[in-house]
């Protein structure tokens, strides 16, 4: 079936439904959004616990109650959600394959909006030897398993090792002590707050260097800096945090993906080098709050509106790096309006100085009040990307304590 929509926005999660919802109040015409689960929602549909903001009346407001309300925002505003339809693949510039419960389709639209999300990186992308048994999760995983939602909830385990020093590391371990299942040990590699994790011991500096058991996990070998290591005894494993793009699609039309991140490069209004198509949310950057990610989806809106009505596609932006102890900064390309830049340390850095340069001139240069930390971003205000060259060499963004 070949169809034409105006706009097809790929993931139906904060970020999709957010750019869905306002390109369909502005009458952006035909808005459709894709998701391959069963349901919309995104992630936070499996996160049920409080986390996700407030409702009307001031409450804490969880993941599912979060996502019911973003898709009934979509569908009031006029876009089309359809679950259990995933875009396989491109047919060519701004066509897209789908398979949907009915059957193959082929979709051409005038802008396409990719908000495909990130996912954990599981244990073989993390190479930690041993053999593959049950019982070897991510924490997005393990969250799936334990939603409310689930008809049939499936036992987790009864002993577990989670693996992460980051704020979803402490989900893990609130979702698994919930469940009943006994948190053995936190191991992490970076510095951690022991305290965040209750009663629970924390291996810091320490990392899994081998799964045990055949059918079932048995266990996991530990190291520790010093080459010592441990065997803790358990039937759960969580690996947590470490995040990739979901940039399937991106990467089957040859977008240019940004090194640090691996999510595809885009200027400020979240354009990809390819006209007419636009990335945003996590898959972008991975792991941030869901409300960046919807922020996200609703600032790219303006610039597919902008697309609609004829406003030519900008020549190509000046690329931003890294330097120093960051991981990453989005956008990946800066053109002649100022943005926001989304800033993540590679590790702890306390009251850094930040800088950005081009071509060996300093163009701002400011030290932070606080600590960053690797699991937090920093945005700085558009000022930071004022008095760019636009015909000068890479941006970079550094730091120094
Ligand atoms: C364990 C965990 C706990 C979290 N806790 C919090 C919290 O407490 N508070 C908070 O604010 N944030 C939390 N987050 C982060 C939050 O979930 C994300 O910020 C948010 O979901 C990102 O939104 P997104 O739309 O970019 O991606 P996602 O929510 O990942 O949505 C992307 C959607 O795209 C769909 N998709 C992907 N590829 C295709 C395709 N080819 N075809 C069709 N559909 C496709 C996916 O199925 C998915 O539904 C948590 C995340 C995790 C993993």
């Amino acid at each position: 079936m070949n169809r034409t929509v105006d706009v097809l926005v790929v993931g139906a999660g904060p970020a999709g439904l957010a750019a869905a919802t306002r390109l369909a109040a502005a009458g952006a015409g035909r808005v459709e959004v894709l998701e391959r689960e069963r349901a919309a929602g995104g992630v936070p549909r499996h996160c049920a616990r409080p986390g996700f903001g407030a409702d009307a009346l001031g409450g804490p407001l969880d993941g599912p109650a979060y996502a019911r309300r973003a898709v009934r925002a979509a569908l009031r505003a006029g876009a089309t959600v359809r679950t259990g339809v995933s875009a396989t693949g491109w047919a060519g510039p701004l066509t897209l394959d789908l398979t949907a419960p009915s059957g193959l389709e082929r979709v051409r639209a005038r802008a396409v909006v990719l908000a495909t999300g990130a996912r954990e990186r599981p244990r073989s992308a993390r190479l930690v030897p041993g053999s593959r048994p049950a019982g070897v999760l991510t924490s997005g995983e393990l969250q799936r398993l334990t939603a409310p939602s689930r008809r049939w909830r499936e036992p987790v385990g009864k002993r577990a090792v989670v693996v992460g020093g980051e704020p979803v590391a402490r989900n893990a371990v609130r979702t698994l002590r919930a469940a009943g299942v006994e948190v053995v040990a936190v191991v992490a590699e970076g510095r951690v707050r022991r305290a965040a994790f209750g009663p629970v011991p924390v291996l810091v500096g320490t990392a899994v260097a081998e799964l045990h058991g055949r059918g079932r996990l048995t266990g996991v070998t530990v190291q520790a800096g010093d080459g010592r290591t441990a065997t803790l005894r358990c039937d759960t494993v969580v690996f947590t945090g470490d995040w990739i793009p979901d940039h399937e699609l991106a990467r089957a039309y040859g977008l240019p993906l940004v090194p640090g991140t691996r999510g595809p490069a885009t200027d400020g209004a979240f354009r990809t080098a390819e006209p007419g198509v636009f990335a945003v949310g996590n898959l972008l950057h991975g792991g941030e709050p869901a409300p960046v990610a919807a922020a996200e989806g609703r600032a790219a809106a303006d610039a597919v509106l902008a697309l609609l009505d004829g406003r030519p596609w900008p020549t190509r932006g000046v690329p931003v790096e890294t330097a120093g102890p960051l991981r990453w900064v989005t956008p990946g390309l800066l053109g002649p309006v100022s943005v926001p830049l989304l800033v993540r340390p590679e590790r702890r850095l306390v009251r850094p100085l930040l800088t950005v340069g081009q071509d060996g001139v300093v163009l701002r240069r400011e030290r932070l009040d606080g600590t960053l930390a690797p699991w937090r971003s920093v945005r700085l205000p558009p000022r930071w990307s004022s008095g760019v060259d636009l015909a000068g060499g890479p941006v970079v963004v550094g730091a120094e304590e």
